[in-house]
């Protein structure tokens, strides 16, 4: 029998699973582009890899708009550039309205999915942006903010952060305070960014299951942002999911391994993003450019190219590890720098079409598409609705 095989190398089969199945997005960072009043959602862009033209071609149903901004910012100022962005995702959804619809819980998404809409939901990358306020927590909640990553790269009055040196011996008291509102809330305890022993301490403390939402393995790439094994089989224990990441120096260990050999590479891309940014700190063209500029390292044979095979390397390592139950997609596209042949959205049904040639089952496809991500969900909904009727 001979099977047909697109142009784009994705099979008939591949695509019609692909459009059939929820595939959610746990974090992109197109925010940032948000925040320049003149940018245009709606329209597909020769530049990043989101959009919703770009978003529709790639089947993508869900997305985690991730509001986020540096850990130097603190205080009463990161609440307020905080929400700034959730405005301007907000007023995003409102201007776009046709083909987008702001989601806060699984139904939404399903019933957007039903409608032919994106379901747009939000997370808030950094608990710095709370400012230690459980009001501040709340006030995002009830905004529509969905899950909260407990720190960025830096450690957080509360938390450490896997890539700063330890402070708190992972989770304080209020940090733990910080977890059973959220449990309370219905707002996911993303442990992302978070330092081994912040996740061992919150998975303890959380009533409900945890997720990763941009975080590969450690195994394969022993980055501190990614997963070790028995991080994932603890995870997985308690009814987790980790999204992996599609970010080239969390997927490859050849990349990373490049990149410390020469400091100098990553001090070059640094300069000439403030070349080509100016100094004001204009997050989305340093995010872009970011990008842009570690392609033509690689282009020049000063990066090894990272293929967006890697990314399912990830996913069946974790699979393996984890379970099928367990593993879902959180890109950080818009906010990290993607291999070849993932480059956008419009590239995601090569995921479909990858697991289907491995001899994953349709129904675990759909599973690490999106619906391992929307049981976390609805499991963080019912913890929720129990704690406030114990009350
Ligand atoms: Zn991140």
């Amino acid at each position: 029998m001979a099977t047909m095989v697109a142009r784009d190398g994705v099979s008939e089969r591949a695509k019609k699973l692909h459009f059939s199945s929820i595939v959610v997005d746990t974090h992109d960072d197109t925010t940032q582009r948000f925040l320049d009043d003149k940018f245009e959602l709606g329209v597909r862009h020769s530049d990043g890899s989101i959009d919703i033209p770009r978003m529709k071609a790639g089947g993508l149903d869900a997305i985690f708009f991730s509001i986020w901004m540096s850990g130097k910012t603190a205080g009463p100022e990161a609440v307020k550039r905080a929400e700034a962005q959730i405005r301007a995702v907000q007023d995003q959804v409102r201007r776009n309205s046709k083909d987008l619809v702001l989601a806060t819980t699984v139904n939404d998404v399903r019933a957007a999915k039903k409608e032919g809409k994106i379901a747009v939901l939000m997370g808030v990358e950094g608990g710095h942006m709370i400012n230690s306020d459980l009001d501040v927590l709340r006030s995002f909640a009830n905004s529509g903010v969905r899950y909260m990553t407990l720190t960025h790269s830096v450690n957080v009055e509360w938390a450490d952060s896997s890539t700063d040196k330890p402070a708190h011996n992972g989770l304080t008291d209020f940090g733990k305070s910080v977890v059973r509102e959220m449990n309370g809330l219905g707002v996911v305890v993303d442990i992302s960014h978070v330092s081994d022993k912040t996740f061992y301490d919150t998975l303890e403390i959380s009533k409900a299951p945890l997720f990763a939402s941009h975080s590969s393995c450690r195994a394969i790439c022993d980055a501190p942002r990614n997963m070790t094994d028995q991080m994932m089989k603890d995870l997985a224990a308690k009814g987790g999911v980790i999204q992996i990441n599609y970010h080239v120096g969390f997927l490859s260990q050849e990349f990373r391994d490049a990149e410390k050999r020469d400091p100098k590479i990553n001090d070059d891309i640094a300069l000439q993003i403030r070349q080509r940014c100016g100094g004001d700190g204009n997050e989305a063209c340093m995010l872009l450019e970011g990008d842009k500029l570690t392609r033509e390292f690689v282009d020049q044979g000063k990066l090894p190219r990272v293929d967006y095979r890697k990314i399912i390397e990830h996913i069946d390592h974790a699979v393996k590890v984890a379970g099928i139950d367990h593993v879902g997609l959180g890109s950080d596209f818009d906010g990290a720098n993607m291999p070849y042949g993932m480059e956008d959205a419009t590239m995601l049904p090569k995921i479909t079409d990858a697991l289907l040639t491995k001899g994953y089952s349709e129904g675990d496809v759909r599973k690490i598409l999106g619906e391992n991500t929307l049981r976390v969900m609805a499991d963080v909904e019912r913890v929720s609705r129990e704690l406030s009727s114990h009350k």
